[in-house]
């Protein structure tokens, strides 16, 4: 398999026509990932939140959000029931929401650990935490945690967060030392990005090391002070993917459902540009629509099992496989970690 330099890599990148990009990334992908599209089941638990980041919906000023917190018990249940579908890794994410506190979210992973003969992988996206909570999650189970940097470029990250980048790198850093797997990612077309932002975006992901990177197009919010920014195109997602692909070959990386919220081929189109995992959305239909960071979220009336039926018809359109197993980071497979 040829691996390519950084020029090379940023060569491709930059030429009008994507087309050689993007076979560069799906072979890139098939030589470390096979055929295969993993499945991760998500459970939006939360919507409350305490921070106030401007591109998000369920932002903590916008009183127009209906507010729920699953109970513990569902969270339970929604996971089992996608065990017996077959899953084998769920993601617990959520607002920023200060009335359940960490201790009580480990001891939900516990139990979906316990009644899973340990079998099921889960990480956990609640945000900015302490070293000592990260530790907290490691000891009791949890195998990975998700966080994206949102923008490598300090200023507008301070602009759309009201706080420093560097804390957040911070975060990604004790999450590693805490001995969990790390996910991270980012946001393209952000009011105020560049080219050369998305470029340093990717190339911040390949020096974090990142096992998992989630990247998806900034859809602005009629419900936040981003209201009527303008929506840039997809393909600045796309062909991030592609770079993220060739920077990263061993790094998990989803076909995101903002892409398939912007274009309804989306997640397709990141599938060919080397994305190799899918989030089949196990919320409940109840409260789907109250987790809405952006508008036009798709697949808010369908169930989990419903979500995991569409996306197996996507991944064979394509020429992938759907493939259910853990699919932990391939440096802790190669006993690395
Ligand atoms: N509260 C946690 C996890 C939930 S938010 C956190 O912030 O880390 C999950 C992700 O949704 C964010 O990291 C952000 O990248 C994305 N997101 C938020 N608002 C968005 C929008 N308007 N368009 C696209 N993605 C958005
Ligand atoms: Fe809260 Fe996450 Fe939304 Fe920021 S992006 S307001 S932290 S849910």
């Amino acid at each position: 398999m040829k691996t390519f330099t950084l020029d090379e890599i940023l060569t491709l990148y930059k030429k009008k026509d994507p087309t050689e990009l993007f076979k560069a990334a799906w072979d890139t992908t098939t030589a470390n990932h096979g055929e295969s599209v993993y499945l991760r089941g998500l459970v939006e638990f939360t919507n409350k939140c305490v921070i106030n980041c401007q591109y998000c919906g369920i932002r903590r000023d916008n009183k127009n959000v209906n507010r729920y917190s699953l109970e513990s018990e569902t969270i339970v249940d929604v996971c089992l029931d996608g065990f017996n579908k077959g899953l084998r890794t769920f993601v617990l994410q959520g607002g920023e929401d200060r009335d359940i506190s960490v201790k009580d979210i480990c001891q939900t992973v516990k139990d979906i650990k316990r009644k899973t003969d340990n079998e099921a992988a889960i990480t956990l996206s609640f945000g900015s935490r302490t070293l000592d909570e990260y530790k907290l999650m490691k000891d009791s189970g949890v195998d990975r945690y998700l966080l994206r940097f949102e923008t490598s470029d300090q200023e507008l990250y301070y602009r759309l967060r009201g706080m420093p980048l560097a804390d957040r790198l911070k975060n990604l850093e004790d999450i590693r030392t805490a001995g969990l797997q790390v996910g991270s990612g980012y946001m393209t077309g952000l009011p105020g990005e560049s080219e050369e932002t998305r470029i340093n975006n990717a190339l911040l992901s390949r020096d974090l090391e990142l096992d998992m990177v989630g990247i998806g197009p900034f859809i602005p919010s009629d419900e936040t002070p981003l209201a009527g920014s303008v929506q840039e195109p997809i393909d600045y997602a796309i062909k991030g993917t592609a770079l993220l692909r060739l920077l990263l070959p061993k790094a998990h990386i989803p076909a995101t459902t903002a892409a398939g919220s912007l274009k309804p081929t989306g997640r397709e189109d990141m599938i060919k540009a080397g994305a190799n995992v899918l989030m089949p959305n196990l919320t409940p239909v109840s409260v789907k629509k109250d987790y809405l960071l952006y508008p036009g979220k798709i697949c808010l009336d369908e169930t989990g099992t419903q979500c995991i039926g569409c996306m197996s018809m996507r991944v064979k359109s394509v020429g992938r496989k759907i493939n259910f197993s853990r699919a932990d980071a391939l440096r802790l497979m190669n006993g690395k970690i």
